[in-house]
Formats: structure tokens, sequence, C-alpha cells
């Protein structure tokens, strides 16, 4: 296909249509196809629209260079707030995991303290027993100590029916008393089967501490009255 020569006005339209490159003869007015004449380009003068652009540019660079800066150090804050948050965390999980630990430990120590002897049970009531220093609760006392009088009437005759077995109310071991089935009964520990020769004593100490913290333990829940051993505890006086 043959080439198309080059025109006059094909050579010239790349540079001279760009709108930022200046005439080098402004004077020289440029003319049409059809022979009138345009507009000249000294009545457009582009420097400051030029010069406009690039003030425009850079601020605009400028405006993204500092949203640039600040997103930045904001992330660097978040990343810096959520590191700070999970130490927090971390250190919030290991303390209440001490303060679990600690508290598992103390009430191990306080069960094992506080275990009685005879049902292993955390005691309520504590009594100790003055010959031995052996500590039990009431209950685990009483029902022994009922015991240790039924064995003694196994011994004795013409003991009446309702006499035979435990458990054994006050009235009945007034009635034991007074019809003098029995005239003495021994009591022992059950622990370490010392004689014992009185009634035990209420021990206060751990008895405060256990009301102290009966929260843990639930409250204490049945009332000893006046003579915790009135149906369990024969003594001298009695007969
Ligand atoms: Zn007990
Ligand atoms: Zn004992």
């Amino acid at each position: 296909m043959p080439r198309t020569p080059s025109t006059p006005s094909t050579r010239r339209s790349r540079a001279d249509a760009s709108p930022y490159v200046r005439n080098s003869s402004p004077s020289k007015p440029l003319r049409t196809s059809t022979g009138a004449q345009s507009e000249s380009i000294s009545d457009v003068d582009v420097e400051p629209l030029l010069r406009a652009e690039v003030v425009r540019a850079r601020q605009e660079a400028a405006r993204l260079k500092a949203e640039t800066a600040k997103a930045k150090r904001d992330l660097r804050q978040t990343q810096k707030d959520k590191k700070k948050i999970e130490e927090e965390k971390k250190k919030a999980v290991s303390s209440a995991e001490a303060a679990q630990s600690a508290s598992d430990k103390f009430l191990a120590a306080w069960d094992i303290v506080l275990a009685c002897p005879g049902c292993q049970a955390t005691m309520e009531q504590p009594f100790t027993l003055g010959e031995c220093g052996h500590t039990f609760c009431h209950s685990c006392l009483r029902m022994w100590f009922q015991r240790c009088v039924s064995r003694r009437l196994e011994r004795t005759s013409n003991i009446p029916q309702h006499l035979k077995k435990p458990p054994y109310t006050a009235a009945q071991l007034t009635e034991i008393v007074q019809q003098k089935y029995l005239t003495y009964v021994w009591y022992t520990c059950p622990l370490c089967s010392k004689c014992i020769d009185a009634k035990p004593i209420e021990t206060r100490f751990l008895k405060e501490l256990v009301m102290a913290v009966s929260d843990v333990f639930g409250p204490i829940t049945h009332n000893l009255g006046l003579d915790p051993w009135a149906d369990s505890w024969i003594d001298a006086d009695r007969l």
C-alpha cells in the first residue's frame, strides 16, 4: 500500500497540539484550513493554569502523604493497643489461675485440717476429748457414745426391748439411770481407744474458724441445745 506523503499540517500536529507547550512565536496567528483566523495562543496563556495545576497536584500529594503518615501512625497505635490488651489479658488469666490454684490448695488444706477422723467430712461442730486431744464432729461422738452405752446394756439382764439398741433419746437415758440398768459406762475415744472420763469440750477456735467460712461449707444445720450429750452421756452425777 503506497505511503501517504506527509503534509505540513500532519507533521506539526503532535508537538503543537499539546496545550502545555508554549508557542515560540505567540504573535503569529494560526490559520484554519478554511483560512479563517483562529484564536491566538497568546490569548490562552497556559502558564498560570499549568502552575495552578502543579500547585494543586503538590497539595494533593502533600495531603495524601499526610494521610498515609497518619494511617501508619494509627496502625502502629492500634497494634500497640492490641498488644497491650493481649498482655493484660494474659496477666489476668495468669492471675486468675494463680488465685484458683491458691484457693484449691487452701480448701484442700482446710478439708484436711477440719476433716473429722470419724466420718471424714468437714466438721461443723467440733468437740475435743480432753484425755487424748482428738477432735470429732458432735454427731460422730454422740453416736459413738450411744454405742458405748448399748455395749454396756448388752451385758445387763432384764433390759426392756426399747432400750436395747440405739439411737437413744435423753428420756431413755434418764430411764436407764433411774431404773439402775447401768451404774457405769466405759467411754472411749473412737480413734485411740483411750478411756474418756469427762464430756468432750467444744473447740471454740475450730468452731469460729468453721463459722468464718460457713459460706463455703454451708451453714450449721442444727442447734445442740444446752446439753449436747443429754442422750449419750451417763456420768457419776447422773447415776
Ligand atoms: Zn464426723
Ligand atoms: Zn483419742
